[in-house]
């Protein structure tokens, strides 16, 4: 049977995925890989745009989100996963693609901007960062993609690589790349511990896939519930309490998680027994990717043959896509 249509999605490898993956969009891939024609690009060269000069942080972790994709249902034979790295194409088409994009739209793209402001890049930044957006229009149309699932922080790209497709198009005269659109994740931001911030691997604030049950009702007690729910009876406060973001998120029981609120708002159930239930839920969520994890980092090289053998089938539909442009250009002589 031919799947219906092509994704494709991936991670930059500067750190481990974490609870707000899961709940943004990792745990809808697992489920998207049983229609779609689904490829997880693990972008290296991408982590190394705001990393120039610590690369380890990117090497470090390309196994690392290897084994957490693979050990929350990811099955490679179903997905495919591929290392951007190893994908020349990938390069050669930002190369082209960066010769019909202006600095100035570069500089106007909303995402590149906030990302620009809140890393310090505002006087120093790497013409690789401020480049982004074109490769990540490279990677997408490389592939065929025309299905992409994002955070809304992601659309600006969608919208960026759409003007690129059929700039190029329009160049080359015929329709070399497809269009794509974003499937977004209904899911809002996952907050840190404390509801100020979203939860983010710069941010340090992260709930990774390998935390043990010690750790994690650590971290489910310093979570931030609501300041004027002194005692049990009073009435409690749903918006901006963790707790229930992340109850939200991951509680399978939707009608028990609607009595739960309920009960809350008008008293009667205390932050300790909400936090015991978000604890149990996030227990039996964490327990079998832990495990998995575990055995899957015992074997790297089992997990480089996986990623390796996901680049080399990659290789050759980013490849063809690339050699169609050269073509489109008039470049391809021999
Ligand atoms: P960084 O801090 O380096 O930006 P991050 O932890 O924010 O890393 P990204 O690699 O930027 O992670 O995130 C990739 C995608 O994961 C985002 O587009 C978004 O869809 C999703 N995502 C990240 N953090 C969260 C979160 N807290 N809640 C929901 N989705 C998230
Ligand atoms: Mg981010």
């Amino acid at each position: 049977m031919s799947k219906k249509e092509v994704i494709l999605t991936g991670d930059r490898a500067t750190g481990q995925l974490h609870l707000g993956h899961l709940a943004g969009s990792v745990l809808k891939r697992v489920e998207l890989q049983e229609t779609h024609d689904q490829t997880i690009l693990v972008a290296d060269m991408q982590g190394l745009t705001d990393n120039g000069h610590d690369p380890k942080k990117v090497s470090e972790n390309i196994l690392n989100v290897v084994a957490d994709y693979l050990s929350v249902g990811i099955d490679p034979t179903k997905t495919t996963i591929c290392l951007q790295s190893k994908l020349p194409a990938l390069a050669e088409l930002t190369m082209f693609y960066s010769n019909i994009v202006t600095v100035s739209r570069l500089e106007r793209n909303p995402t590149v901007r906030n990302e620009i402001k809140n890393k310090g890049f505002d006087k120093v930044i790497p013409a690789g960062f401020l480049n982004y957006p074109i490769s990540q229009a490279a990677d997408i149309t490389a592939f065929n993609a025309t299905l992409i699932p994002v955070g809304d922080d992601q659309l600006p790209m969608i919208e960026q690589t759409n003007e690129i497709v059929r700039k190029m198009n329009s160049i080359v005269g015929k329709p070399v790349l497809s269009e794509c659109r974003s499937l977004l994740s209904d899911m809002p931001r996952l907050p840190s511990l404390d509801g100020k911030t979203k939860m983010s691997k710069s941010a340090g604030n992260t709930i990774t896939l390998d935390v043990t049950n010690k750790e994690l009702k650590k971290l489910v007690n310093k979570m931030y519930t609501d300041d004027n729910h002194l005692t049990i009876d009073m009435p409690g406060q749903i918006e901006g309490n963790v707790v229930f973001s992340y109850l939200d998120a991951f509680y399978k029981d939707k009608a028990h998680l609607a009595e739960l609120k309920a009960h809350y708002q008008r008293g009667g159930l205390g932050d300790g027994q909400t936090k015991k239930v978000l604890l149990e839920c996030l227990i039996e969520l964490i327990t079998p990717f832990r495990k998995r994890r575990q055995e899957l980092m015992s074997d790297k090289g089992e997990l480089i043959r996986v990623l390796k053998e996901g680049t080399e089938k990659s290789q050759i539909i980013t490849g063809e896509t690339c050699e169609k442009i050269k073509q489109g250009l008039g470049l391809s002589l021999f």
